[in-house]
């Protein structure tokens, strides 16, 4: 019997399989507040406890402000001593207080998310009243909020989600920003309510070898913290309270795909070199720190894309210069001798919203986003590539910019580039070079690419986007998932379009989307004349073995006839049948 026909007499929900492997373990449910930031559901025993957290760190804000008032007593004026007492008022004020505990009562959530969501009710209720003394005071409501939070912060658990226990996170989608704050020592796996197979969350969790199934529908209200689950991310299965039996067949499961991971690892051994001698370039994307270590074992000739939108915290700020420039200087000197393309802030679209710069949008992937946002934003623009040259000691900076649309944005940017350059020399920072490059993921670009040509010195091509635009296909829509694919001929056209628009052209061209460690799309875009390919790191090994046992000397004599080809089955089966030998070499790594 196979594990489908075990799977009838269990509880399970199908999803789509966005990340490989195979846990068991209990689940956290994390959900989200209208600010993005995230709540933990309580379960019935808990919440007291919860409310006595609260009081506890209640005490503490109290304190707090009066040691602050004392402290600067001597330094203020009178009005600025009363914002002092305006706090004081609001943590002692019985409504404000009633309020957040009923919320951790009723809703069933944590201090943290109790305290954001009545500090913003009372905040739009402030404002509303027209008086202007009033109408002010509504941001010592945030003030007064934080305070507490913080004192939640100091007695730990909640907000920084510091998960005790390994446990499989379920959540109704989750964000950049989240990833990076969770301890993924104690992340089994990620249940995720909605999420394409190349949101962030998916890309993340591959990249970090844990295992994710999204799509299983309202997870986040079905499956209780503590329920106990087996997550098939191989398969696509989220199975609750599972039977010993089936417990059994799964255990069975992960010490087959450990076993498939170790052999992975062996094939690291294999050199990004065709049987004919052709060296391709193989760099590894990354979107958090975590993740050098990984370019390093799987032996990147450098980072093609480092996704820094995690940085844009959604409940703050944007990263202040000296933030990014911390982060930026820590990856570039981790690869002193190998390139790092650090992208400029892809915010917006699926990404990152951050609620107070950016707003809700009909057509957010049409909108403004990315370096739309940026531009318009420019101080916000300086500030990153600012923080990115400062950062570049040992001159492997590479800059890249998304969602280029058309040659004035590229002129803008390096207008600004210029601007920047003379500031930092005149404040005598030592500038070393750097290289400037865009993303090609709009059909536009590909349109323009042999006039844009002479601006940059790369093209990097965001095969996730440029898909996603060439065929109206919302890429992280389930249901139009099925027309969605880098093997669909009018894609080939369009990448072929780009090939000849560059050809002779001085300018570096690579792949960095989710084509490139597919290893049937590899070989299409081989023939399509591509050699330099960026990709999440575990997917290294399979691709340099695949390469290693490919000839590479009349690839392109393919090309004629994948173009003829009438539809994107049409062209798998076409390379799966020309290139049987080369893909068995991989067959067991292709998760
Ligand atoms: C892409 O669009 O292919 C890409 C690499 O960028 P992202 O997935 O971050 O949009
Ligand atoms: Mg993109």
């Amino acid at each position: 019997m196979n594990i489908d026909e075990h799977l009838k007499t269990e509880q399970v929900i199908k999803g789509l399989a966005i990340s490989p492997g195979i846990s068991t373990g209990r689940a956290y449910v994390l959900v989200k507040s209208e600010e993005n930031n995230f709540a933990r559901k309580l379960n019935y025993e808990e919440i007291s406890d919860e409310i006595d957290r609260f009081y506890h760190a209640l005490d503490n804000a109290k304190k707090k402000v009066v040691e602050m008032k004392e402290n600067l007593n001597e330094n203020l004026d009178m009005e600025t001593l009363q914002i002092f007492d305006a706090q004081s008022a609001l943590l002692t004020d019985p409504l404000f207080i009633g309020e957040i505990v009923d919320n951790i009562k009723l809703k069933r959530v944590n201090a943290e998310y109790s305290i954001k969501v009545t500090a913003n009710n009372w905040k739009i209720k402030l404002s509303k009243i027209r008086n202007l003394y009033i109408s002010e005071r509504a941001n010592d409501i945030y003030e007064a909020a934080h305070l507490i939070i913080d004192g939640l912060a100091e007695l730990g658990s909640g907000e920084d989600f510091c998960l005790l226990d390994p446990v499989i996170i379920v959540a109704e989608f989750l964000t950049l920003t989240d990833l990076a704050r969770l301890d993924k020592e104690k992340v089994l796996g990620f249940v995720i309510s909605r999420s394409g197979y190349t949101s962030h969350a998916a890309i993340v969790a591959r990249s970090l070898n844990i295992p994710a199934v999204s799509m299983v529908t309202d997870a986040h209200n079905r499956i209780k913290s503590s329920d106990l689950l087996i997550l098939d991310g191989l398969r696509g299965y989220c199975i609750f309270t599972p039977s010993d039996k089936i417990r059994k067949i799964y255990e069975e499961e992960y010490e087959l795909f450990q076993h498939r991971l170790k052999l992975l690892d062996k094939l690291n051994e294999c050199k990004p070199i065709s049987k004919d001698g052709v060296k391709i370039g193989i760099q590894a994307n990354i979107e958090i720190v975590e993740e050098l270590p990984l370019v390093k074992k799987y032996n990147a000739e450098g980072i093609g894309l480092f996704r820094t939108e995690f940085l844009v915290d959604t409940s703050a700020a944007f990263p202040t210069e000296k933030k990014q420039f911390n982060y930026y200087r820590k990856v570039l000197s981790a690869n002193e001798n190998l390139p790092v393309t650090v992208r400029t802030f892809d915010v917006g679209g699926d990404k990152m919203i951050n609620e107070i710069e950016l707003r809700k949008e009909d057509n957010p992937f049409l909108g403004w986003r990315a370096i739309r946002f940026q531009l318009a934003n420019e101080s916000l623009l300086r500030i990153q590539l600012k923080a990115a040259l400062k950062a570049n000691c040992s001159g492997n900076l590479s800059i890249l910019i998304p969602m280029i649309t058309n040659i004035d944005e590229i002129k803008r940017i390096k207008d600004i580039l210029k601007d920047l350059e003379k500031e930092l020399i005149d404040a005598g920072v030592e500038l070393q070079k750097y290289r400037f490059g865009i993303m090609i993921e709009i059909p536009s670009a590909v349109l323009l690419a042999d006039k844009m040509a002479k601006y940059v010195d790369f093209f990097s091509v965001g095969t996730n986007d440029l898909i996603q635009y060439t065929l109206a296909v919302d890429r992280g829509n389930e249901k139009v998932s099925y027309l969605y694919s880098g093997l669909e001929p009018s894609v080939l056209k369009i990448l072929k379009l780009l090939a000849d628009n560059v050809e002779n052209k001085d300018v570096e061209v690579s792949v960095c989307g989710e084509m490139a460690s597919n290893p049937i799309e590899f070989i299409v875009l081989l023939i399509l004349g591509m050699r330099i390919f960026s990709m999440v790191p575990w997917k290294i090994p399979v691709i340099k073995k695949l390469i290693s046992s490919m000839e590479l000397k009349n690839i392109a004599d393919h090309l004629p006839l994948i173009l003829e080809l009438e539809s994107s089955l049409d062209v798998r089966e076409y390379i799966v049948n020309s290139f049987k030998d080369e893909l068995s070499s991989i067959k067991d790594f292709v998760f």
